[in-house]
C-alpha cells in the first residue's frame, strides 16, 4: 500500500475534503486520513445554511471571509457535479431573520442598515409584509430582515462531493484510519503514525474538527478548540409550510430542504463530545419552532440527529502553519459556519501549502499562536 504523499490531511469532514480537492486539483499527491468514514461527524449533522449575514453581525476578517466563501457556491456547485457527479442541492430562496418582539425588531433594523452595505437587496419587512412572504408564521412575529440571497446546501452531499472530486484528481482516501501522532525531524513534520501504519509526507494538515486540540497538544501547541453539541430534528409537511429559511435567534432555525424535509435546529451543549440526542433537547426545539410556525405541530415526524461543532475561545477558526514545526498546518474550529466557510478554507489552505503569497493582515486573525500559549 502506498505510504508516501505530498500532503496528509487528518480528517474527512468538510474542511479536510475541501482542502484535499483544492490541493489535488493543483497536482499535489494527497491522502485523507479519516478515523471513521468521510462526512460522519459535524459535516453531515449541519443544517447547511450559508448564513454569512445572519450568523455574523460585525465586520472583520471572518465576516469578509464568509462573504467571499458564500459567493463561491454557485460556481462550485456546477464544478462539483462535473468532477464528482454529486448535486450538492444548492437552494437560493433566501432567509428571513425573525424579530419576535419590538425590542429585537429595533436591533434587527440596525442590522439591516449594516448588512445592506454588502447586499443592497436586504430589507426590513414589517409584521404584515413578512406574512405575505411567509403566511405560516405565527401572529406574534413583529417583523424581520429578509436576505434574498442567502441559500443552503445538503452538507453531507457537499462533503462527499469534495472528497469524490479530490479522488477524481488523484487523491487517496483512507477511512478507518486514525492518526495517533506526528513524526517530527529537525523542526519539520515528516509524516504521521496511524492505526494502519506510517504515512510519510512533508506537509500535514490537521482538519479534525472538534478533535483537533487533542491531537495538536503533543506538538506543543494549545489551540483553544472545544466541542459544542447540536441536536436537530426534521419533519415533512403535506403542503409547503415555509418558503425561505426561518432564522430566529441562534437557537432555532427552520430550513426547507429541496427533498421536502424541513430541518429544525439546533441545541448548543458546550463541552459535550457524545452524540446522543435527548428528549429534552428535542422538546426545546419543538417548543421554539412551533412558536415561530405553529403548523409544525401537525407535520409528519421524520428523524433526529446530532453533531459536534468545533468552537474556539474567540469564535474564529484556526487556519495557518504551526509556529514551531515547518510543514504542519491546521484548519479547524469553524464552529457554526464550517459548511459556509468550506470553499474558501480549501482555497486559502491550498494557497498556503503551495507557497502562494497571501495577505498576512487578513490571515493574522486566524493564526495558530494568537493566544500565545504553548504547552510543554
Ligand atoms: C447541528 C449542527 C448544525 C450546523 N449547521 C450549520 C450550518 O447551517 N451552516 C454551517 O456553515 N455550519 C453548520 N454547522 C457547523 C459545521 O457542521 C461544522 O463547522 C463543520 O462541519 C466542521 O467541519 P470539520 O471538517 O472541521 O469537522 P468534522 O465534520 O467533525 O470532521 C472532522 C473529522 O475528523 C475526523 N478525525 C478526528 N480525529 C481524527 C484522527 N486522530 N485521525 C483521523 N481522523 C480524525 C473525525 O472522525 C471527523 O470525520 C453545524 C453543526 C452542527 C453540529
Amino acid at each position: 500500500m502506498e505510504n508516501s504523499f505530498d500532503v496528509a490531511i487528518i480528517g474527512g469532514g468538510i474542511i479536510g475534503s475541501s482542502i484535499a480537492f483544492q490541493l489535488a486539483k493543483r497536482g499535489r499527491k494527497v491522502v485523507i486520513l479519516e478515523k471513521d468514514r468521510v462526512a460522519c461527524q459535524a459535516s453531515s449533522a449541519a443544517a447547511g445554511m450559508l448564513a454569512a449575514q445572519a450568523e455574523l453581525e460585525e465586520d472583520g476578517h471572518l465576516f469578509q471571509l464568509a462573504l467571499k466563501s458564500q459567493a463561491m457556491f454557485a460556481s462550485l456547485s456546477t464544478e462539483l457535479v462535473e468532477y464528482s457527479g454529486i448535486d450538492i442541492e444548492l437552494v437560493n430562496k433566501g432567509m428571513t431573520k425573525i424579530a419576535e418582539t419590538e425590542e429585537i425588531a429595533l436591533d434587527i433594523k440596525k442590522q439591516v442598515i449594516f448588512q445592506r452595505k454588502w447586499d443592497p437587496m436586504i430589507t426590513w419587512l414589517d409584521a404584515k409584509e413578512i406574512r405575505v412572504l411567509e403566511p405560516s408564521l405565527s401572529q406574534s412575529v413583529a417583523g424581520g430582515m429578509y436576505l434574498p440571497n442567502d441559500g443552503h446546501v445538503q452538507p453531507a452531499k457537499l462533503t462527499q462531493a469534495f472528497a469524490k472530486a479530490a479522488e477524481y484528481f488523484g487523491a487517496v482516501i483512507r477511512e478507518q484510519t486514525e492518526v495517533l501522532s506526528f513524526i517530527f525531524e529537525n523542526g519539520q513534520v515528516k509524516g504521521v503514525n496511524t492505526t494502519n501504519g506510517v504515512i510519510h509526507s512533508e506537509q500535514v494538515v490537521v482538519a479534525s474538527g472538534a478533535w483537533s486540540a487533542k491531537l495538536l497538544r503533543e506538538s506543543g501547541l494549545d489551540i483553544h478548540v472545544y466541542p459544542v453539541k447540536g441536536e436537530c430534528f426534521s419533519v415533512r409537511a403535506e403542503k409547503q409550510l415555509i418558503n425561505t429559511t426561518i432564522f430566529s435567534d441562534k437557537r432555532c432555525y427552520l430550513v426547507p430542504k429541496r427533498n421536502g424535509e424541513i430541518y429544525i435546529g439546533a441545541t448548543m451543549i458546550e463541552h459535550s463530545l457524545d452524540n446522543k440526542v435527548t428528549p429534552e433537547g428535542i422538546a426545546t426545539l419543538i417548543e421554539r419552532a412551533t412558536q415561530l410556525v405553529p403548523q409544525i405541530k401537525e407535520a409528519a415526524w421524520e428523524r433526529v440527529w446530532s453533531g459536534i461543532r468545533p468552537q474556539t475561545a474567540d469564535g474564529t477558526p484556526y487556519i495557518g502553519e504551526h509556529p514551531n514545526w515547518k510543514g504542519l498546518f491546521v484548519a479547524a474550529g469553524h464552529f457554526r459556519n464550517g459548511i459556509l466557510l468550506s470553499p474558501i478554507t480549501g482555497v486559502v489552505v491550498a494557497d498556503l501549502l503551495t507557497g502562494k503569497i497571501l495577505d498576512q493582515n487578513e490571515l493574522s486573525a486566524f493564526r495558530l499562536d494568537r493566544h500565545k500559549e504553548t504547552v510543554s
